[in-house]
């Protein structure tokens, strides 16, 4: 069995760690690019959401590559995530891919089906050692999650354009590569250090905009143009409302690691705007912005992609938190047609109305 899974921003990296943990034979597709998406719209249904058509992009990927059985997470609730991994699976048999699929349902609606599945990948493997290896995926989570952190802080303040770019690049292979526990706990302070080692002008102030909105788009940069890079080199710190860690703790781990922020607070925070659950990441979205408003941020940027209906309900509401809580949104939404300069020409003409708004009320509150 050679397992494969959506690439998905630096997901890959945890993945591949806890299946190779685990003894699992793994092929990483290559980094999502044009050439998955082609794939993905040529074989997918046009009307379906971006993800789907960059995951099955990857599977093809990755098929070429020697893969045989898909590892897709499953949903359930009112979006389409739910029947995701079946219908992508329908689509790579239809065009030959004769592959086998392995869903992972949400663990907290479907303990027992997950179990089979967690079973089904680890074979002969213990249960011990499949706590273990699953624990060695979130602190490889934990550990890219923290350089992402790092490189929000330096991106714009960093003195030689590009040095962040490059650190993080170097930090990500070196998180992928550390194959134990211990070795990992070594590499995260040395790729600490290293991100810590970009040269920046501290003190150089920087507008602070949170990216809120649908998983895959915040997590895969190709599905968002890169949208943390681009702010960060126009001088902004961003933040983003869903860290793989916090999704970890969240779905597999019930929230039992305290101290990260959860699903329950951002939902918490959402309930004057919207108290029930729309699908996907809906209502964090809304939490998230009351959030982000209540901790001064400057701004915030909803992205997502066309026709995701949960982000569309959050999208119909975010008018009235930024209203309430004076913070202004910016909505970004992505398909195979979005381009770069469009993209460029909104998000300069955002950073400049949120700069010249700080300044505004700093010169007013002299
Ligand atoms: S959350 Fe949005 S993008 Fe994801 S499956 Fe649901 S509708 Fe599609």
């Amino acid at each position: 069995m050679r397992l494969t899974f959506p690439h998905m921003g630096n997901m890959y990296i945890p993945l591949k760690g806890m299946l190779e943990y685990l003894g699992a034979d793994v092929v990483v597709p290559p980094p999502t690019s044009k050439k998955t998406l082609t794939l993905g719209i040529k074989h997918a249904a046009e009307f379906a959401c971006m993800p789907l058509k960059l995951n099955l992009g990857n599977f093809i990927e990755a098929r070429e590559l020697g893969a045989d059985t898909v590892v897709m997470a499953g949903g359930c609730g009112p979006c389409r995530f739910g029947y995701y991994a079946q219908i992508e699976h329908a689509i790579l048999q239809d065009i030959g891919y004769d592959m086998q699929l392995i869903v992972l349902e949400p663990p907290e609606k479907h303990i027992s089906e997950f179990i089979v599945k967690v079973r089904q990948i680890a074979g002969t493997k213990s249960w011990w050692q499949v706590v273990q290896a699953i624990r060695f995926g979130y602190q490889k989570a934990r550990a890219v999650d923290l350089v992402e952190v790092a490189s929000f802080k330096a991106r714009p303040r960093e003195l030689v354009p590009g040095a962040t770019d490059r650190a993080y690049k170097q930090v990500l292979a070196l998180i992928n590569d550390a194959d134990s526990p211990a070795e990992l706990k070594v590499i995260q302070e040395e790729a600490l250090q290293i991100m810590a080692g970009v040269v920046q002008e501290y003190n150089r102030p920087a507008l602070r905009i949170a990216l809120i909105g649908e998983i895959y788009t915040l997590l895969e940069p190709f599905s968002n143009h890169s949208l943390e890079r681009r702010l960060g080199q126009l001088g902004v710190e961003v933040d983003r409302s869903i860290y793989l860690s916090e999704w970890v703790n969240d779905h597999l781990f019930m929230g039992l690691i305290k101290g990260m922020r959860s699903k329950d607070e951002a939902r918490a925070a959402a309930d004057p705007y919207l108290r029930h659950f729309v699908g996907g990441h809906g209502q964090e979205t809304v939490g998230s912005a009351v959030n982000y408003a209540r901790a001064g941020y400057d701004g915030l940027i909803q992205v997502f992609p066309f026709t995701c209906m949960p982000e569309i309900v959050a999208k119909s509401i975010l008018p009235g938190v930024s209203e309430d809580l004076d913070i202004p949104v910016l909505t970004l939404i992505m398909d195979e047609q979005s381009g770069e300069a469009g993209l460029m020409t909104r998000l300069e003409a955002f950073v400049d109305l949120l700069a010249r708004r700080k300044e505004t009320r700093e010169a007013v509150n002299r």
